[in-house]
């Protein structure tokens, strides 16, 4: 039998914002503060209730919360911080933006998860920090990592940006890290179209960020926002990363929301995992742990995988990379001087993989067609 082309086009991700947090949103815009504020602040505590992490700050990114990690323990030029190949860019490009080098590592085979030996091998005298990915919302070996950062003095920042709700080995995000960076992205487990947080166990770490995200003023527009007028000071040559309350009245509900979603992420994780079993033509990463359930995605023959993504758009069917290993891209290439071979496995990985369309409301009769039409690609 061949699948014929369905009319209605499934699209590779659909956001869960539903009315009551539009509600919020808009009661914001109706009222006089738009900008970081109460609901910001409301927001922080609940999401610290969330990850059990007593500090954590809002920013406007994940990016920002990588970037302002690494600032946060003076970590400049002349400094090297070790960042997996198998990852999105904002991993490397956070580094880069301190004037510390990104020293690239490669990944486990069976999981596209960085390699706690490999990693190991990589720290010289000038390394001072590590940033681990839990990818795809598969936590990577935090206590692996924890033990050799504390055996060579590193920090350990971690980049949670897909995995929220994951555990592994007893451990989730931020427990054994000394920063934990979320996002907020529009296509994330939690999304308000932009934005991130930073989560730590450190409260002097905390206040930094906290200054650093908006300008290095002492006072945030809320403090100043008092009877009283009260005169800031520039204590820091800070960034513009500060949310705004709007976006934030997006993430409160939703994050009531995020166990029941991750439930249905879970049940349609599990429909795909059954539908494509036994096909040879394919492969699913192993996933140490819980996941937090984030991306779908499959291992396909390297020459084959980009012909398989078009035929599955051609089905009307969403389709993503996540990722081509960041060593193999232009960028990096010409600024490191890499090669593919300079991290094989991540390089493979990077070259096989197809994201399928993953959130809770995908149902039975879509992961049905999706799975036939991978079927006749075999
Ligand atoms: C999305 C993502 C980021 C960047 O998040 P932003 O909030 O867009 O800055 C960083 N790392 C990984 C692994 C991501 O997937």
């Amino acid at each position: 039998m061949t699948m014929q082309r369905r009319a209605e086009k499934i699209e590779f991700f659909r956001h869960g914002i539903i009315e009551e947090d539009i509600a919020a949103a808009t009661a914001v815009l109706r009222s006089i503060f738009l900008t970081t504020g109460t609901v910001t602040r409301d927001f922080e505590a609940k999401f610290s209730d969330y990850t059990g992490l007593p500090y954590l700050v809002a920013l406007n990114s994940c990016t920002a919360a990588l970037h302002l990690s690494l600032l946060a323990y003076d970590i400049g030029v002349g400094d090297e911080v070790i960042v997996p190949a198998m990852t999105f860019i904002a991993t490397a490009t956070a580094v880069m933006h301190t004037g510390a080098t990104p020293v690239v590592v490669d990944c486990l085979p069976e999981s596209g998860l960085i390699d706690p030996v490999q990693l190991e091998r990589a720290v010289t005298s000038k390394t001072k920090a590590i940033v681990p990915v839990h990818l795809y919302g598969s936590l990577a070996d935090m206590r692996a990592i924890r033990a050799i950062a504390d055996r060579h003095g590193l920090r350990v920042i971690e980049d949670a940006a897909h995995c929220i709700e994951g555990e592994r080995d007893g451990v989730r995000p931020g427990q054994l890290g000394d920063t934990v960076c979320y996002s907020f992205y529009a296509t994330k487990n939690l999304a308000c179209g932009e934005g991130g947080a930073l989560g730590t166990k450190d409260p002097a770490i905390a206040e930094k960020v906290r200054i650093l995200r908006t300008h290095g003023m002492s006072r945030e527009a809320a403090d100043r926002y008092t009877d009283r007028y009260q005169h800031w000071d520039m204590v820091a040559l800070g960034w513009k990363y500060n949310p705004t309350d709007i976006l934030s009245a997006l993430l409160i509900r939703q994050l009531e929301r995020l166990d029941e979603t991750l439930v249905q992420r879970e049940r349609v994780w599990e429909r795909y995992t059954r539908l494509l079993e036994g096909m040879g033509h394919l492969r699913l990463p192993d996933v140490p742990g819980k996941s937090a359930c984030h991306l779908f995605t499959i291992w396909v023959a390297p020459e084959r995988r980009d012909e398989i993504l078009h035929r599955l758009q051609a089905m009307n069917i969403g389709v993503a990379v996540n990722y081509r290993a960041i060593h193999t891209l232009r960028y990096f290439r010409e600024n490191f001087g890499y090669r593919p071979e300079s991290f094989p496995i991540a390089a493979d990985i990077g070259a096989r993989t197809i994201s399928l369309p993953f959130y809770p409301s995908l149902d039975e009769e879509q992961s049905v067609y999706i799975a036939g039409c991978l079927r006749e690609y075999a």
